[in-house]
């Protein structure tokens, strides 16, 4: 089923827009087609971003998988605007912002969460299982990614984001600020209302913090799902992890077709560690422990590539190994759009929120 919203808006030069719009998605590796005179569609698998321009009106529609899907894409196309037309929020008025404010006080997706347990899936993971008290089967997908998000000021009470009369999110601010995280949902059971998501333990974080040291019963705010990346008619892939995103990498191997070969590499201090923590498969599995892991994948995944070619080829991790292995994917296995990913899941020395 698909979900969509639209909005019109009277702007300066919306054919600028269009044109912006369409370049921050090629920036970001997404397919852009051209459906029409001034008329482009950003084409990101289930989701697309429809936008078009006449005289001086810029209009958009988001067409999602999810209703949590068109959140986000209505906060994209609403941020990447701003950044041309300061401003451009007041008057921004979505098709669905009547019945989003009126029937939910939060953007759909939004969970308010429950520490109920953890324990240790793997060294360096902290595994979190986390209860709420509505239906968390939506959480099931489509989509695995989540927003998980606590107050800036450890010291307050939650505020978390509500549902703005023109249809966007709006996120507390000033001394409500949140501190918003991408995550992986590792599992779901509706049965008794639990997710399970696997943090990374590492200093100076405010999530990661949280998760080594909550105590049962504090409450956390989840937002989604929506994203996720999986391999479509790919006989052979590659597909190589931090730990970061070792959940999404267990979640993608769970998806493959019987019969798919290729390689795997995540950082783990052991292949039995990784056979211990992700879903069985046929995938040959190489572990790299975190001491070397960022400097010794492009080469390792250079020479896995020699031997089987990959039809499609996956990276998260930490930036600067996202950059070299982009350049892998597209410059030496010459992956086209769609078949390749090298997605940055962290940087360091840097914080952005996700809002
Ligand atoms: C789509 C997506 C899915 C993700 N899924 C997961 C997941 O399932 N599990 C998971 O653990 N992470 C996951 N991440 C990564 C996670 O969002 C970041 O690591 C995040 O910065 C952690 O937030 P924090 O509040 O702990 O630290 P921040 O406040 O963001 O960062 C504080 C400091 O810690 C550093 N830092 C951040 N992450 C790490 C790390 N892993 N190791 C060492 N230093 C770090 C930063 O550079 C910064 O200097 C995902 C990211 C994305 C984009």
């Amino acid at each position: 089923m698909a979900y969509r919203a639209s909005t019109t808006i009277a702007v300066s030069e919306p054919a600028r827009a269009v044109k912006t719009l369409a370049e921050h998605a090629r920036e970001h590796n997404a397919t852009v087609n051209e459906t029409g005179a001034g008329a482009m569609e950003i084409d990101l698998g289930a989701n697309k971003i429809q936008v078009s321009s006449s005289d001086r009106t810029f209009l958009a529609t988001v067409v999602g998988e999810s209703q949590p899907m068109v959140y986000l894409l209505k906060e994209a196309v609403a941020e990447h605007l701003a950044e041309i037309y300061p401003g451009v929020m007041e008057e921004m008025l979505w098709s669905d912002a009547a019945s989003a404010s009126s029937e939910a006080r939060y953007p759909a997706g939004f969970y308010q969460m429950r520490l109920v347990g953890r324990c240790e899936p793997m060294a360096g993971l902290i595994r979190l299982r986390l209860a709420g008290d509505t239906d968390v089967t939506p959480l099931s997908g489509p989509g695995f990614h989540v927003k998980l998000m606590l107050p800036l000021n450890p010291a307050a009470e939650p505020v978390w984001p509500q549902v703005h009369p023109n249809g966007l999110t709006q996120w507390p601010e000033g001394a409500d600020a949140l501190h918003v995280r991408y995550y992986t949902i590792k599992s779901v059971t509706p049965s008794t209302s639990e997710v399970e998501i696997d943090v990374v333990r590492h200093r100076g974080g405010r999530i990661a913090e949280w998760a080594a040291s909550a105590e049962t019963g504090a409450v956390i705010g989840l937002l989604g799902p929506a994203g996720g990346e999986l391999p479509e008619n790919a006989a052979s892939v590659l597909l190589c992890a931090d730990k970061t995103a070792v959940p999404a990498l267990a979640r993608m191997v769970a998806c493959l077709p019987e019969g798919t070969k290729g390689h795997l590499v995540g950082e783990a201090a052991s292949v039995s560690d990784l056979k211990q923590y992700l879903p069985d498969t046929a995938l040959e599995m190489r572990a790299v422990p975190a001491r070397e892991f960022n400097e010794v994948l492009p080469d390792l995944a250079k020479s896995l590539s020699a031997v089987a070619p990959p039809q499609f080829a996956w990276f998260a991790g930490e930036h600067a190994t996202a950059q070299k292995m982009r350049r892998l994917f597209k410059a030496d296995l010459k992956l086209p759009k769609g078949r390749q990913f090298a997605i940055s899941y962290w940087r360091k020395g840097q914080v952005k929120n996700a809002i």
